[in-house]
């Protein structure tokens, strides 16, 4: 098969899984610093809590603490990043890496979220942080150009599901909509923390004619995911993984959806779905036995994502390696997955429209050529 490794039908190679266009919707910024900056920026602001100050062993360190299947142990890992993300050029610098990181790994588009109150430590407001985090990412995008590729990203401002600072925080993604900040975003662990929690945010976000997704349906179910699509609003699924637990497989391969998976289908409510994430905290067994397999298949609008690519050591391109080894997905199907992903971004229509028509498919036609010219 390699010589015909660039046919719509073949199984990519690692190198055209990379050169191939993504787009990413579901990435945390303060869990995708690189192991190198996170000790730099220890070092010049006088953190001193980091486990390794070698970057290599750190950047172990924080896979390990992730797989480790301790919610004390992962929860640790984002205190020593967010610890790193209190002055302004720490957070023009993670955003600047962040887009550059991302723009050399294939993405085309990225809408990336953060929590502006895990920030403000360093004495910064909330303004403060979103304006140093637009301008990294602005620096990024112009420093992948510089290097040959093109990235746009945008910003989603997140609010955590346990604090109470979600209505100011959606005010604020509202205030930023037209300068670099896409939407909005709940997140935190699921369980004692219901969406409908913060309801006065989603009604003010739905009022505004603004987007926003929930996390939900990662670890939680199928209330979780019910309760953000019907109480609150949400466009999209953080994870919504658990939307399996309503789809019904029997044992002659016939599949029964029930009400909320069919209406999940039918709106074509997109799915953040992170597979790598979901190994570590055990939301799925296996890439083999991860949802994604039977939801591709059955034409959700499922999307591929990275969630945090330092503690789970991965970036879109592993991400798509891992599931075009276990599913044999073709460039076809990873075009599929991009174009979902593209469709369910939170800008406009018609720029959406142009990176599906003017980005993508011609970065997939291109690939899929190559083995013409052999
Ligand atoms: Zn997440």
């Amino acid at each position: 098969m390699a010589d015909d490794n660039g046919r719509a039908t073949a199984v990519p190679d690692a190198a055209r899984i990379r050169r191939a266009p993504k787009v990413l919707l579901h990435d945390h910024l303060d869990g995708g610093l690189r192991p190198a900056t996170i000790v730099d920026i220890a070092r010049e602001t006088g953190y001193d809590g980091l486990p390794e100050s070698d970057p290599e062993r750190l950047g172990a360190w924080f896979r390990e603490a992730a797989d480790s299947g301790s919610l004390e142990r992962y929860l640790e890992t984002f205190a020593h990043t967010c610890a790193v993300m209190q002055t302004r050029d720490a957070l023009v610098r993670v955003a600047a890496e962040c887009a550059e990181d991302l723009a050399a790994d294939g993405v085309v588009y990225a809408e990336v979220r953060y929590a502006p109150e895990q920030h403000l430590q360093g004495g910064l407001s909330l303004e403060q942080v979103v304006e140093a985090v637009n301008e990294g990412f602005r620096e990024g995008e112009r420093r992948a150009h510089a290097a040959g590729h093109r990235i746009r990203i945008g910003a989603l401002l997140t609010a955590m599901r346990h604090a109470a600072r979600s209505l100011e925080i959606a005010e604020l993604a509202n205030r930023y909509r037209d300068l670099g900040v896409v939407g909005f975003d709940i997140a935190g662990a699921e369980a004692g923390f219901p969406p409908t929690r913060h309801l006065d945010a989603f009604e003010y976000l739905k009022r505004e004619n603004n987007h926003f997704t929930i996390h939900a349906g990662e670890a939680f179910g199928l209330p979780s995911i019910w309760q953000a699509l019907q109480w609150c609003g949400a466009d999209r699924l953080g994870h919504g993984v658990r939307i399996i637990d309503d789809i019904h497989v029997a044992e002659d391969g016939t599949v029964k959806l029930g009400r909320l998976a069919a209406y999940v289908r039918d709106k074509r409510i997109p799915l953040e779905l992170c597979p790598t994430s979901n190994l570590q905290t055990g939301a799925a067994a296996s890439y083999a036995e991860h949802p994604i397999g039977l939801l591709r298949r059955l034409y959700f609008r499922a999307t591929v994502n990275t969630d945090n690519r330092l503690m789970s050591g991965t970036s879109m391109s592993r991400e798509f390696e891992e599931l075009v080894r276990t599913f044999h997905y073709t460039l076809d199907d990873m075009q599929w997955f991009t174009v979902n992903a593209m469709k369910s971004a939170f800008i406009p229509f018609d720029e959406r429209l142009a990176m599906i028509n003017e980005v993508i498919k011609p970065g997939y036609a291109g690939l899929k050529s190559e083995w013409l010219f052999r």
